[in-house]
């Protein structure tokens, strides 16, 4: 089973997004994995992981897979959001959690939950997500 997993960690998270993708390299790797850029890309410093790195969260990674959520074409979404900062994107992340409850999508908000989700991937509790009928994002009109 291959999932699609997005990977977001605000500033003062990072280095425990970096300690749970080395514990968890393991369940990670075989699936496809997005991220906002800077956490990508301290992922890949840190593991051999492939990460498809969208752009930096404030510059609108949010909304980036936000628009993936939109079309159900993500399965699990771990996001360890600093709850002692405002950030500027403050909007997209409502965004992007509000989707992800409009589709029904896991989401972790802290490590504890992280863990316990990644453990139920590597249970293979994720099997129902390849039910789920994925659409194409719609491009309107030509
Ligand atoms: P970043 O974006 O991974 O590019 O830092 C995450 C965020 O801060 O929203």
């Amino acid at each position: 089973m291959s999932i699609h997993i997005a990977l977001i960690a605000h500033d003062r998270k990072k280095e425990e997004m970096v300690d749970f993708v080395i514990a968890y390299e393991h369940v990670l790797a075989g699936n496809q994995l997005y991220a906002t850029g800077t956490t990508g890309q301290r992922i890949m410093d840190n593991t051999s992981l492939k990460v498809h790195r969208f752009m930096s969260g404030p510059m609108g990674g949010d909304q980036q897979i936000g628009a993936l959520i939109a079309v159900n074409q993500m399965d699990l979404i771990v996001f360890l959001r600093d709850p002692l900062m405002a950030q500027p994107h403050e909007p997209d992340i409502t965004a992007l959690l509000r989707l992800a409850d409009v589709h029904g999508i896991p989401v972790a908000t802290n490590l504890a939950t992280a863990e316990l989700l990644i453990k139920a991937l590597e249970r293979g509790d994720f099997g129902w997500r390849e039910l789920v009928e994925k659409h194409k994002p719609d491009l309107g009109p030509a």
